[in-house]
């Protein structure tokens, strides 16, 4: 837990969230700001600020990270026409939230490169 961390509020329940999915270490709600018709933030409850903060022992963690994603991509119906996850990463990335989160959009066809 991070005082001053928007998603570690969340976990806490000091902030409410459009929650799809959680259990003792993982978590997924509905981005706030969707840019895309499906757009759900899936986090770890440990507080990791980013990819490059990550130890070799958050590595199952950040295994379950993707796991979940894809289950919750089959769950909204996303796994026919495929989906996208995305994890920014400082700020060329186009990180503004330092707790990872690994986005997950679908329900439209993304375009490749990204902006
Ligand atoms: P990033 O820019 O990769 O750090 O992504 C942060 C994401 O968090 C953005 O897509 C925001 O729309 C989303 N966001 C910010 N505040 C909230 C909130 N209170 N509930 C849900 N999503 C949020
Ligand atoms: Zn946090």
């Amino acid at each position: 837990m991070s005082d001053d961390c928007l998603f570690c509020k969340i976990i806490a329940g000091e902030i409410p969230a459009n929650k799809v999915f959680e259990n003792d270490d993982l978590m997924a709600f509905h981005d706030i700001n969707p840019a895309a018709p499906t757009h759900i933030l899936v986090i770890p409850k440990k507080h990791i600020a980013a990819v490059k903060s990550a130890r070799q022992e958050d590595s199952g963690l950040l295994g379950e990270l993707v796991l979940k994603a894809s289950e919750v991509a089959r769950d909204q119906g996303l796994e026919a026409d495929g989906y996208r996850l995305v994890i920014n990463t400082g700020n060329h990335g186009g990180q503004t939230v330092h707790h990872i989160h690994l986005h997950l959009l679908g329900g439209r066809h993304m375009t490749w490169p990204p902006g």
